[in-house]
């Protein structure tokens, strides 16, 4: 599989725990202490019962593909990556995120995957995933 482009992120504030911890090779999710949901993306106030009573924990790395699509015409800079998987991965704590599977294109829903960590060079990680 050729290597995918890797473009630092935009980090805001509320997901600045999250970045941090990526380039130590995490994943933080913030969780209401209130109302127990697990929160995606990162933000300060709980979107099921509005309680801003958040704190953060580590989740395991490891989450199952929900849906995925390959990619195989493209532009740019991602040309070279062709043809390339993006996919929905549910994590084992539940929120389901936006990424890419790095090792195959031959996939199933449902398949497991564990996180890989591809350094941006700015203080972070871009959360992607491989089949295990
Ligand atoms: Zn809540």
């Amino acid at each position: 599989m050729p290597e995918l482009p890797v473009f630092p992120p935009t980090v805001s504030p509320e997901a600045k725990p999250f970045w941090d911890a990526t380039a130590e090779g995490k994943i933080l999710l913030p969780k209401c202490n209130d109302c127990g949901t697990v929160i995606w993306y990162p933000r300060t106030t709980c979107p099921e019962c509005m309680s801003s009573d958040v704190s953060w924990f580590e989740a395991s790395g490891r989450g199952t593909i929900y849906s995925f699509a390959v990619v195989r015409r493209n532009g740019g800079p991602w040309r070279d990556a062709l043809p390339y998987v993006l996919a929905y991965v549910e994590l084992e704590e539940g929120p389901r995120i936006l990424t890419n599977i790095v090792d195959t294109i031959d996939l199933e829903c449902g398949q497991s995957v564990e996180a890989v960590f591809a350094d941006t060079g700015e203080g972070n990680a871009l959360v992607r995933f491989k089949t295990v």
